[in-house]
């Protein structure tokens, strides 16, 4: 398993559990490996956290079971297996994601594409790569392979238009997973608050015994221990962090981050991170990797033009530090006034 900064602390879980006061509920943490990452639960009681974090252990798994490129078996492996030779057979859940990914494909203009597998393998993300920064004709070769309007879905199944294409739903799955966890823990909750967290994509649920929303904090992107700012989610908000700090490969001495441009066939670079609220997991995964691609000015342009009502935080990848919240994250971002310089 690999193994990645968590980007997210749930602060007002820290600062319950060692207030140490007898009369506050006390809330309790229960993690579980998943999507090659960790998940946890977030939850009022230890039989609450342990019976919900087992069943989200177990909805993640069969997810996975469906989305990794890694299992060979899974749906992706599949179609990614068969590429170039025509349409394979895929469960509906799997058919259901695809969809939702080919939309945002669409709507962003191809900044977030699922079908970016060759670019993540020529910069070394998936196997051994090169152990160099690729060539020029590399990068084209490898962009030949990548756009999604050459995936197809028919009734039969999916397939991939030419040999060498790959599928990588790594910018949407873990939101996915999340999303179905929470929707499972509510109906199981009835009303008791929960928060479930799948590699630092987070969903929460009702309000802290105190009264007040759960709150998350943001890390600082060249710094992940430290904390710059506290977001408060209201019941049912999302949260997700795309940050250049997660996963790297360092290139002849040069440093690139996992997330693509589709456009250029190069890692992006300019982002430190984006942090994105949203109404599903689902959204503030696929908008995170979506508006890290697009950078603050396109990003803000294409959620005014799809009408998305995402509350963003961008970290431009430049010394000294400054965080760019949006007009809808001004509302629900505390950032650290201690350190002027944030501001
Ligand atoms: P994390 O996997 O750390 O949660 P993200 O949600 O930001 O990070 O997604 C990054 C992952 O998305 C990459 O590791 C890769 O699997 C995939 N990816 C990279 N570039 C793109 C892109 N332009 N569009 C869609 N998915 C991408
Ligand atoms: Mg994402």
């Amino acid at each position: 398993m690999k193994r990645r900064f968590f980007f997210v602390w749930i602060l007002s879980a820290v600062g319950l559990m060692t207030g140490c006061l007898p009369s506050r509920p006390r809330l309790v943490v229960r993690e579980y490996p998943g999507m090659g990452t960790l998940g946890s639960v977030t939850a009022l009681s230890d039989e609450e956290a342990f019976s919900w974090a087992a069943r989200c252990a177990q909805i993640t798994r069969e997810w996975e079971e469906r989305l990794s490129v890694f299992l060979p078996n899974s749906d992706l492996a599949r179609i990614n297996a068969a590429a170039g030779k025509g349409v394979v057979a895929i469960s509906p859940e799997t058919r259901w994601v695809l969809e939702h990914a080919i939309r945002l494909a669409r709507e962003s203009g191809g900044a977030f594409d699922p079908t970016v597998g060759p670019l993540m393998d020529l910069w070394g993300f998936r196997r051994q790569g090169l152990a160099r920064k690729p060539m020029l004709d590399e990068i084209a070769a490898s962009r030949e392979r990548v756009g999604y309007h050459k995936l197809v879905i028919s009734t039969e199944g999916c397939g991939l238009e030419r040999e060498g294409m790959a599928l990588d739903l790594g910018g949407i799955g873990k939101g996915v997973a999340v999303d179905r966890c929470w929707e499972e823990l509510r109906r199981e909750a009835k009303g008791r608050p929960f928060l479930v967290n799948l590699g630092g994509n987070i969903r929460a649920s009702g309000r802290l015994p105190t009264g007040r929303e759960w709150s998350i904090g943001i890390r600082d992107p060249f710094d992940p221990g430290r904390i710059v700012a506290t977001i408060s989610l209201e019941d049912g908000k999302a949260v997700a962090t795309s940050g250049h700090y997660e996963r790297f490969v360092v290139l002849d001495g040069e440093r690139w981050a996992h997330i693509m441009d589709p456009r250029t066939g190069m890692p992006v670079r300019g982002m430190a991170s984006v942090t994105v609220v949203a109404d599903s997991a689902e959204d503030a995964d696929g908008l995170s990797t979506t508006l890290f691609v697009m950078g603050r000015e396109e990003g803000e342009a294409f959620l005014r033009q799809t009408g998305r009502n995402a509350a963003v935080l961008y970290i431009p990848d430049q010394k000294p530090l400054h965080l760019f919240p949006n007009a809808s994250m001004k509302k629900i971002i505390k950032i650290d006034s201690r350190d002027p310089s944030l501001l």
